[in-house]
């Protein structure tokens, strides 16, 4: 029989299937904890649990883990990146911030990504598949036991579409947030998505207090179709109304992320035409200057139309920060360094 992955389930599922098995109420929140706050790798570590259902669990649940196969340092802001190695070989990163407030970090949420955006790497070699809630979950786990701090916040916006991963993802929010677990608070969790009207219309009615990181990029369909092929489904102005309904339904602010482009999307009528779309709305704009990806011919916008960018947008009152980039010695932006890896001839 296969075994089921007990780190993907939530605490009521649990209770209801440990119910089923003839085991007290109380017994599935001791495993929740064991395995999401004290994180064992095996049922046998397990010590206030009869013998005899730690062998029962064994024989029907297994602990994922994952490992972690290459760890990069920054030697400028001491931002740590993450290769970590799943179960079955394939690869994802995990970024991890410092900032004074504590410690943030950027998880994977498949491997691959079908999105196919013109200047992302992740997105290169397509989707190989989800990641499993208990992945997520082990993403965080490894990186807060290998720096032996705290993660105080988690941005789904490393290699993947959470969005095109729904369901795991919803579960494993659910996870991160339980009290018995990892008791996160959603407040600290970004999830970013290049837009998927369907899903973001599903999570509003979670009405979770996480924050919507909406990859805009562009402010028209015609400079939009050209690096985002999901907006041939979903359209900028189709888009931009389901974040105001995001907005109503969950009183969460949204915001948008804008890579600049050099030539691309940095123009002043781009900035302008964002602006008055964008104004209004309750909303902040993340400005980054685009990272550059091997084989890809983009190029960040020059200082002195990023600052003209953002003039024009604070002008028409949307509120703007301009990203710093951390991690640049080590590569830091996702996606690249999984790639170097598979280029290395490492077998997946
Ligand atoms: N699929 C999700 C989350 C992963 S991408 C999404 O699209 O939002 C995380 C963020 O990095 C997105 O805003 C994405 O558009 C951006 N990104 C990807 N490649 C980039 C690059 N080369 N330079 C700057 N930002 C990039």
């Amino acid at each position: 029989m296969k075994r089921i992955d007990i780190k993907s389930i939530p605490l009521p599922d649990l209770t209801a299937r440990f119910e089923a098995l003839g085991q007290p109420k109380f017994r599935a929140k001791q495993v929740f904890r064991w395995i999401h706050q004290k994180q064992v790798g095996n049922f046998n570590e397990m010590s206030d649990l009869p013998l005899e259902f730690r062998e029962k669990c064994n024989e029907i649940f297994y602990i994922e883990s994952i490992n972690i196969k290459k760890r990069l340092v920054s030697s400028i802001d001491g931002t740590v990146k993450y290769l970590y190695e799943l179960q079955d070989g394939n690869t994802v990163e995990a970024v991890l911030m410092k900032y004074k407030h504590g410690n943030s970090l950027c998880i994977s949420t498949q491997v691959g990504c079908r999105m196919g955006c013109a200047f992302c790497a992740s997105t290169i070699g397509g989707l190989v598949r989800s990641l499993t809630a208990g992945e997520m979950l082990e993403e965080v786990y490894s990186a807060g036991r290998d720096t032996g701090e705290k993660v105080s916040s988690i941005v789904l916006m490393g290699i993947g579409e959470p969005l095109d991963n729904y369901d795991n993802v919803l579960g494993f929010l659910r996870i991160l947030s339980a009290p018995d677990g990892l008791n996160l608070s959603l407040r600290h969790v970004s999830l970013s998505t290049c837009g998927l009207v369907e899903q973001i219309d599903l999570l509003a009615q979670e009405k979770l207090p996480l924050t919507l990181s909406v990859s805009l990029h562009a402010p028209n369909d015609a400079a939009r179709n050209r690096t985002m092929p999901i907006n041939r489904k979903y359209p900028v102005d189709e888009l931009l109304a389901a974040c105001t309904r995001y907005f109503h339904a969950t009183g969460r602010r949204i915001s948008f992320e804008y890579a600049l482009i050099a030539g691309e999307n940095d123009t002043p009528a781009h900035a302008r035409e964002l602006g008055q779309k964008l104004r209004g709305m309750n909303c902040h704009v993340n400005l980054i200057p685009v990272n550059p990806v091997g084989g890809k011919q983009f190029r960040a916008s020059e200082k002195s139309s990023i600052g003209q960018f953002v003039s024009i947008l604070e002008g028409l009152g949307v509120t703007t920060t301009v990203r710093r980039r951390l991690g640049t010695d080590i590569n830091a932006a996702c996606g690249q360094l999984r790639r170097e890896d598979a280029s290395t001839g490492t077998p997946h």
